[in-house]
């Protein structure tokens, strides 16, 4: 019977997920996905009951005129399904200072949410823009909106990891500190990996590697997150698609005084040219990047700085373990499917005890979980992540 269903949204940057499901059974009724806003071609693609659906949305398509798509042209022809949302949870990237864990909105935490734009300026402004559009579009359900943030899981982080080595005053007066991100991809699979080990959550040890195109790693220790690669906004740390990731502070000087380039282009070199497309200078997707690794030369040395980089964050993130570590797990799209990558990052790591089974890595893809390292080895798992159906059960806690 269809009931209690949550609808999850996650509207990110350039691109709009949503669903429909019922967080008690897992099942998913509907799910769908707008890429490539603003750009030349917009397409929606849909799945309901299993059947899937396609469509040209138009160019250069705002998030308005996409969720606008999806209320008009996808949710209300599906009446029994739509009928029987009990709940909206909406994917916020950064809660600020002031929210450490999931709340439902209303307007102060609206505000709060306004406020924490600094700190994630790509992200926020358009969890926003689904917020306010879900409200106005389901008004009977206007307080049944919750938000579920990716930073609430590095709440317990430690000073020795969120603060940056600077006058200290920045952080107790301008909360300027790492907050991180992807929290509810690394919560996500945490979990998963501690039912796969059959580990106590709050023994923990694991070291989770989230490779999207946003990509980033946490350090779990019993059960806690301790540290992880993402900073003040979501552009430090490892390589990303269009993220540089760590750099030097002193090359934002050196292209601004040396080269005349403004702080606004500067920016935008970093969060939106930068990362695989900016090294490989064709493709921020690693579907090209994996097919053209043997003869494309450009290609060939991002993927290798995205794995050295990768590899140093994984061996530095296990001296915060207490000399035990449980697993290291693979998500996202990278993770989950690039095998290439699992491969070469683990070689680098093979002295401290990863030792890859080769065809294991091969098979597990494709949404497939499962281990992908031979017996003697620290674990390395692969774990598909479900970031909607935390955001869901997350959700029908609060409006429930
Ligand atoms: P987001 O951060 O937008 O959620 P995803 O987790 O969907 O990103 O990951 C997107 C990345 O994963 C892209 O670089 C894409 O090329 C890569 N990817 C997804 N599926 C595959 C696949 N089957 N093979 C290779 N790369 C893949």
């Amino acid at each position: 019977m269809l009931n209690n269903l949550i609808f999850v949204l996650n509207c990110g940057s350039s691109s709009i997920k949503f669903s429909i499901l019922n967080p008690n059974t897992k099942k998913k009724y509907l799910s769908g996905l707008v890429e490539c806003l603003f750009l030349k071609n917009t397409y929606i693609k849909w799945k309901y009951l299993g059947i899937k659906y396609e469509k040209y949305i138009g160019s250069h398509v705002s998030h308005q005129d996409a969720l606008n798509f999806i209320f008009n042209q996808v949710l209300s022809k599906e009446k029994n399904i739509y009928d029987n949302i009990i709940g909206i949870g909406h994917r916020v990237v950064h809660g600020g200072k002031r929210i450490n864990k999931s709340v439902l909105i209303n307007t102060e935490i609206i505000s709060f949410i306004e406020k924490a734009i600094p700190f994630a300026p790509l992200h926020n402004p358009a969890n926003l823009i689904g917020i306010k559009m879900v409200m106005e579009k389901l008004p009977l359900l206007s307080n049944k909106n919750v938000a579920v943030f990716d930073t609430s899981f590095y709440q317990k982080m430690p000073k020795t990891s969120f603060l940056y080595a600077i006058p200290y005053i920045f952080y107790k007066k301008y909360h300027i500190r790492r907050y991180g991100a992807h929290g509810i991809s690394h919560n996500y699979v945490s979990n998963q990996a501690s039912i796969m080990l059959n580990k106590d959550f709050n023994s923990l040890n694991i070291i989770t590697c989230h490779l999207g195109n946003g990509s980033s790693i946490s350090a779990i220790r019993n059960g806690v997150c301790v540290d992880t690669s993402m900073g003040l906004t979501p552009l430090e740390g490892l390589v990303m698609g269009t993220r540089s990731g760590d750099i030097d502070p002193s090359v934002i000087f050196f292209m601004h005084q040396q080269l005349g380039i403004s702080i606004n282009t500067i920016n935008t070199i970093l969060t939106k040219e930068s990362g695989l497309l900016g090294l490989s200078g064709i493709s921020s997707d690693f579907r090209y990047l994996e097919k053209n690794y043997s003869t494309n030369e450009k290609a060939k040395l991002s993927v290798d700085i995205f794995c050295h980089r990768l590899s140093k964050y994984i061996a530095s993130y296990m001296c915060l373990m207490d000399n035990s570590l449980d697993a290291v797990v693979f998500t996202g799209g990278i993770g989950e499917n690039v095998s290439l990558i699992r491969q070469i990052t683990l070689s680098k790591l093979c002295l401290i005890g990863f030792k890859i089974d080769i065809e294991k890595n091969l098979s597990v893809k494709n949404g497939k979980s499962g281990l992908i390292t031979i017996n003697n080895s620290i674990p390395v798992l692969v774990i598909p992540t479900n970031e909607e159906l935390l955001i869901a059960q997350e959700t029908m806690k609060i409006v429930s």
